[in-house]
């Protein structure tokens, strides 16, 4: 059974995520353990998912039966959260952000907001399964082992587990990082098909 810390109670429920595969959970485990009970609704907080071998939620077999994914799955089925958030670390800056990530993976490029921490989009193979397009579905990146970012992660998943909305997240990103944010939502729009968000 995969450790969860539920903090808080009722809706909105949010979901966050982090050690996804291999050792990422040693950069991200610890910032999601320190966070605390949103103002409302509730908060539950899976730190580490896994510590087995990496493979890319972008790949199938992440979500194959008997694989890592199965759990997130299950406990997106059970929570059926309104806002469910990805936390990663990299060792790839540039593979992230590629433009051309998207003819290359099939996924829009990640967005620097500040200090290395990144913002995209998780898996459309989870997405598909388990979303709606209008469903708030974040992942954030961060340089394995880079304190600034850690913290910034901190403060904007802080920031994030408060939100009760999708749209309150939105104002906020497109607030404090006009440009990335609107970089990141036309990604999003452009992948996903969507005319209006
Ligand atoms: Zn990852």
């Amino acid at each position: 059974m995969v450790r969860r810390i539920t903090l808080g109670n009722g809706d909105p429920k949010r979901l966050f995520i982090g050690g996804l595969h291999g050792d990422e959970w040693r950069y991200t485990s610890s910032i999601l353990e320190s966070l605390d009970a949103p103002g409302t609704g509730t908060l539950i907080i899976i730190p580490k998912l896994t510590d087995r071998a990496y493979i890319s939620t972008l790949d199938d077999r992440y979500y194959d039966y008997g694989s890592y994914g199965r759990d997130v799955i299950a406990a997106i089925v059970e929570i059926k959260p309104e806002i469910y958030l990805e936390l990663h670390s990299y060792h790839d800056f540039d593979g992230l952000t590629d433009p051309g990530r998207i003819h290359k993976a099939g996924v829009p490029a990640y967005i620097e907001l500040d200090d290395g921490v990144l913002i995209g989009s998780i898996s459309p193979i989870l997405r598909r399964t388990c979303f709606s397009m209008y469903d708030l579905c974040l992942s954030f990146e961060i340089p394995a082992g880079n304190r600034k970012s850690q913290r910034l992660a901190r403060e904007l998943l802080e920031f994030t587990k408060d939100c009760v909305s999708r749209d309150e997240f939105l104002d906020f990103l497109l607030d404090r990082y006009p440009d990335q944010g609107l970089r990141a939502i036309e990604n999003y729009k452009r992948f996903y098909g969507i005319e209006k968000i």
